[in-house]
């Protein structure tokens, strides 16, 4: 039996998890306040995932801010980062616009996070 110590993502109370694995696989969770700490447990020693936060450069130079839409697998961070780079969006852009409609492969699309005109 493998404990895994976290602490929790999921608001700013951040409970400190322990996570009991057998042979890789999560039987139990504690330490948690809401259920929402277990999935991220759970989630956390299997699949860890994260919203990604950047900047894209628009076609004039313009600094744009963006995240993922959803979260994406770790492992997937520089990748996603990298298609961010290569995406030279059009200004004006409006939070919300799809920046690059499926970051790395992983069907999440990342978005503008504020307005930016010229
Ligand atoms: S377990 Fe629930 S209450 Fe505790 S930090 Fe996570 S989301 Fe917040």
């Amino acid at each position: 039996m493998e404990t895994v110590k976290l602490i929790c993502i999921g608001c700013p109370m951040g409970c400190d998890l322990s996570v009991d694995l057998e042979n890789g696989v999560p039987v139990s969770v504690t330490g948690n306040t809401c259920p929402i700490g277990k999935k991220y447990a759970e989630e956390e020693v299997t699949a860890p995932k994260r919203t990604v936060t950047s900047t894209a450069l628009s076609k004039d130079g313009v600094p744009v801010p963006v995240k993922t839409a959803g979260t994406v697998p770790k492992g997937a961070i520089f990748a996603v980062v990298s298609d961010v780079k290569k995406a030279k969006p059009s200004l004006p852009v409006r939070i919300g616009d799809v920046i690059v409609p499926d970051a790395a492969g992983t069907g999440v699309p990342v978005v503008a996070t504020k307005d930016v005109s010229r």
